[in-house]
C-alpha cells in the first residue's frame, strides 16, 4: 500500500539556489515538452520521450542530476496535455513565477528522514517540520515551491499491508449512514450534524480586498508580486485548513464504523444553481468521499455509495411510507402513518444507512445478527 507524507520545508538560501537550479530544469524540460506538442499533432507519447533523450544529450546539468524523476515531469506534463485536448484549449507554457516542483528517486539512499530533517544527496539536510512519523519505505521525494514561495515535501512511501480484522469475522458490525446537504456538510444516521466550515464566503470579504489592492498596483512591479504572495498565502492558508476539517471528520467515521453508507454524488443537478455553487465547491464533497474511500480500505472497512434517486428524504425511516416531495425549506415533517415528527436531514441519512444494509445483507446474509445500525433516538 502507497502513502504519501506532506510538509513544510525550510531550505536554506544556499539550498533554495539548489532547489531553483532544479525547478528551472523541470520547467525547460516542460515547456519543451509543451513546445513539441504544440507543433507535432497528434503529439505521441513517443515522442515525450525523445525530447528527453534530446535535452540530456545537449545539457550537462541534466547528465550530472540523475535523481531527478523525469517521470514525474512527463506525468505533469500528459495530465495537463490530456485535459486541454479535452477542452480544446492550447498548453500553457510553465513561468518561471508561481507553482514550480521536481521529484527525485530514493536510489541507493539518496533521501534519508529524521523526525526534524530530511537530507537529500546533493542538497544536503533539509530542515522540515513534520507532524507525523515517516514510515515505509521511502520511493519518491516531490519538493514543492507554492505560489506564496513556500517550500512542501511529498514523500511518497511504500507501507506494509496493514493487520486488519476482516469485517466478516468481526463480533458486531457497527452500520452508519451519511446524508451530504446543502444547509449541512452532513449530518450522520446517528444524528450528529457536521456543519459547513464556510471559510470561503466568511473570507471573501477579505479576498476581495486583497484583489482589488492588487489591481491598483503596477503589474510586474515589485509591490505587485508581493500583494500576488499575499493572496497565494490566503489561499493556500483556506485549502489547508479545509484538507485538515476533511481528514478529521472522514478519519473519525471510517474508525468508528464498519460500513459506511453514502449516496452517490449527482453534482451536476446541483451546479445548475449557481448559489449553490460555491457552497458545493467549498465544501468539497469529492475530496471528502476520496477520503473515505481510502480511509475504508486502509482500515478494512467497507463503503457503500447508494443511487442518489432512493427516495431517502420523503420515505419515513420508521414505517417505510411515503410522503408527498419535501420543499427544500422543510425542515422537520410528520409521518401521518405512524405518527413520527422527523428532522429531514437524520431521517435521510437513517433511510440512507438502510439502503447500504440491506445490500451488504444482499452479499452476506449471514451477518444479519451481527448488523448493528448507528442510529439517532430522534426517528
Ligand atoms: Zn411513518
Amino acid at each position: 500500500m502507497l502513502k504519501t507524507y506532506r510538509f513544510r520545508i525550510y531550505p536554506t538560501a544556499e539550498q533554495i539556489k539548489q532547489l531553483e537550479q532544479h525547478f528551472r530544469e523541470t520547467r525547460m524540460i516542460y515547456n519543451r515538452l509543451v513546445e513539441r506538442s504544440n507543433t507535432e499533432q497528434p503529439f505521441k507519447r513517443e515522442s515525450s520521450t525523445s525530447v528527453i533523450k534530446e535535452l540530456r544529450q545537449d545539457h550537462l546539468f541534466l547528465q550530472n542530476t540523475p535523481s531527478v524523476s523525469y517521470k514525474h515531469v512527463l506525468n505533469n506534463f500528459h495530465r495537463a496535455h490530456q485535459r486541454c485536448i479535452l477542452l480544446n484549449r492550447k498548453l500553457k507554457y510553465k513561468s518561471a513565477h508561481g507553482r514550480a516542483s521536481f521529484s527525485l528517486i530514493n536510489r541507493d539512499q539518496a533521501i534519508l528522514v529524521d523526525n526534524k530533517a530530511v537530507s537529500i544527496k546533493g542538497i544536503g539536510r533539509l530542515r522540515a517540520k513534520m507532524t507525523r512519523l515517516i514510515k515505509g519505505n521511502i520511493l519518491l521525494a516531490t519538493i514543492v515551491k507554492t505560489g506564496s514561495e513556500r517550500y512542501y515535501m511529498s514523500i511518497l512511501t511504500k507501507q506494509p499491508e496493514n493487520k486488519v480484522v476482516p469485517l466478516l469475522q468481526k463480533e458486531k458490525l457497527r452500520c452508519i449512514g451519511l446524508d451530504m446537504g446543502i444547509t449541512h456538510f452532513l449530518v450522520r444516521s446517528d444524528g450528529q450534524r457536521i456543519e459547513n466550515p464556510r471559510y470561503y464566503q466568511q473570507n471573501l470579504q477579505r479576498l476581495r480586498r486583497l484583489q482589488k489592492d492588487l489591481a491598483r498596483k503596477q503589474r510586474g512591479s515589485a509591490n505587485y508580486r508581493k500583494q500576488q504572495i499575499k493572496i497565494a498565502r490566503f489561499h493556500e492558508s483556506l485549502v489547508n485548513r479545509r484538507n485538515a476539517f476533511l481528514h478529521r471528520e472522514s478519519s473519525k467515521i471510517v474508525q468508528e464504523n464498519d460500513i459506511i453508507v453514502v449516496e452517490k454524488l449527482g453534482i451536476q443537478d446541483l451546479l445548475g444553481d449557481r448559489r449553490l455553487s460555491l457552497q458545493i465547491s467549498d465544501a468539497s464533497w469529492y475530496r471528502f468521499l476520496e477520503m473515505l474511500a481510502y480511509k475504508s480500505q486502509w482500515y478494512g472497512k467497507r463503503m457503500i455509495q447508494i443511487d442518489r434517486y432512493a427516495p431517502t428524504t420523503r420515505t419515513c425511516c420508521r414505517c417505510r411510507s411515503l410522503t408527498a416531495k419535501l420543499p427544500l425549506q422543510t425542515r422537520e415533517w410528520h409521518c401521518p402513518q405512524c405518527d413520527t415528527f422527523h428532522d429531514r436531514d437524520i431521517n435521510a441519512a437513517i433511510n440512507i444507512m438502510i439502503e447500504g444494509a440491506k445490500i451488504y445483507m444482499k452479499e452476506h446474509p449471514q451477518i444479519q445478527q451481527k448488523l448493528i445500525p448507528v442510529l439517532s433516538d430522534r426517528r
